[in-house]
Formats: structure tokens, sequence, C-alpha cells
């Protein structure tokens, strides 16, 4: 779970929500800063990593919405 945010003359926050997450990877797809990543799908989901399917790059996210828009799960 992350959650990233931008204050200015309009706060913008993105919010990962692991539980919603099946690991389809539209979301980096469709990224167009290339901010998001997949992590290792097949070991984290058996539980062998300690670590969320998705991680984001915070100082490259523009926040334009895009990834929340497109995953289908309500994950971001
Ligand atoms: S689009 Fe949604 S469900 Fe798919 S990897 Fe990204 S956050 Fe997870
Ligand atoms: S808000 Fe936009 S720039 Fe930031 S991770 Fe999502 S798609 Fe990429």
């Amino acid at each position: 779970m992350f959650n990233i945010e931008r204050k200015g003359s309009e706060n913008r926050v993105l919010s990962y929500k692991d539980q919603n997450c099946v690991g389809c990877g539209i979301c980096s797809e469709v990224c167009p800063t290339d901010s998001l990543r997949l992590g290792p799908t097949v070991p984290i989901a058996r539980g062998l990593i300690e670590m969320d399917l998705v991680s984001v790059n915070a100082d490259s996210c523009a926040f334009c919405g895009l990834c929340s828009s497109a995953c289908p799960f309500g994950a971001l």
C-alpha cells in the first residue's frame, strides 16, 4: 500500500490498495511517465517475497490519474 501526494493550487493524491490489486499490469502500461513498476507477481502472490505488486516513483508521477482510471479493480 502507498499514498503519495502533491500539494499546490490543488492537492492531488495517488493511493494504492494492495488488497484490490491482481497484478495485471495495466496501470504500468498506461502511465505516460513510466512511474509505475510491476514486481515479480508469482513470488509475491505465493508469499515468497514481501512487497507490493505495484510500486510508484513519486518523483516522476504527474498525478494525471490515468492509472486510476484504467485499473479495473479500483486499486489505484
Ligand atoms: S491496473 Fe490495478 S489491478 Fe492491475 S496491476 Fe495496476 S493496480 Fe493492480
Ligand atoms: S497518476 Fe499518471 S503519472 Fe502518476 S503513476 Fe498514475 S498514470 Fe503515472
